[in-house]
């Protein structure tokens, strides 16, 4: 599905979150998602990056967003469930969330990881995936074909030496995405990952900083696969953890 070509109104009258929506994937997805006609919801931690993609949203012409401005790490479940009562009151449903934000922490061996750091990549990676999902699921319930995108990495199918913080949270995520797929099968509720694969964004930049970023497709590049499992095209797929770029 990375030829999937959107029909523009393809997210008409959707209401979509997107989780670090201010940067990287997470903000191009925004914009594309708005283009598509999705009112987003963009959730991130720095307010004046959300304000930016919030001003390139409203500039283009597309649905006026909104802006959450919550930080993974320190927020707690009842966070969440304010934030879900604020969407239901405001929106009545929710279509779709787009699960992007994450952390890379340092790549180092294994028996080196700190524990503060662990912990930090967890909570923000997979315990903030977690309690926000449960939060907004009866939100998501009030639509009638949520889609659930988790965001994960080819080091979250097979563990590579010196990833192991990052690569273990993204392996979680995966497993979230299958217990939550196999619990609502035939459900108006559907989750999915998508693996962006190497991608022009400051997360890649961290991670491989000899690369030539030129070398890489960048967040618009991808969107193909962001718009096919948001969008009712693919209504049947629950489960699957698709590539970006499948080659790399
Ligand atoms: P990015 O450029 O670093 O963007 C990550 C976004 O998440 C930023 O907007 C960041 O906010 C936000 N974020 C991080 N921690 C947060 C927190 N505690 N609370 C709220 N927001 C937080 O990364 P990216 O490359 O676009 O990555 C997007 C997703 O794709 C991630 O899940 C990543 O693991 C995955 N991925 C990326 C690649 C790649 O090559 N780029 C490959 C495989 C998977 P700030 O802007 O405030 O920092």
């Amino acid at each position: 599905m990375n030829d999937y070509q959107a029909p523009a109104d393809l997210l008409k009258g959707k209401v979509i979150l997107i989780t670090g929506a201010g940067d990287g994937i997470g903000a191009q997805a925004a914009r594309t998602y708005a283009k598509h006609g999705a009112t987003c919801i963009l959730l991130g931690r720095t307010v004046s990056k959300l304000e930016a993609v919030y001003d390139e949203i409203v500039n283009a012409g597309s649905a006026e967003p909104a802006i959450v401005p919550l930080d993974i790490k320190g927020a707690t479940p009842s966070h969440y469930q304010q934030m879900t009562q604020t969407i239901t009151d405001q929106f009545g449903k929710l279509d779709g969330v787009l699960h992007n934000a994450s952390v890379l922490g340092h790549l180092s061996s294994f028996k080196d990881i700190e524990q503060q750091e662990w912990l930090d990549v967890m909570q923000t990676n997979v315990n903030g995936t977690v309690f926000l999902t449960q939060a907004l699921i009866p939100a998501l319930e009030k639509a009638d074909n949520a889609s659930v995108i988790f965001t994960t990495s080819s080091v979250g199918r097979k563990g590579r030496a010196f990833w192991g913080t990052y690569a273990v949270s993204k392996f979680a995520t995966e497993g979230v995405m299958q217990t939550l797929a196999d619990e609502y099968q035939n459900k108006s509720l559907r989750f999915n990952c998508i693996n962006p694969g190497g991608t022009r964004t400051n997360m890649r930049a961290q991670a491989f900083p000899a690369e030539n970023p030129d070398t890489l497709k960048t967040p618009a590049d991808i969107m193909p696969m962001y718009l096919y499992l948001m969008g009712n095209d693919s209504i049947d797929v629950n489960g699957q953890s698709l590539d970006c770029q499948p080659k790399r």
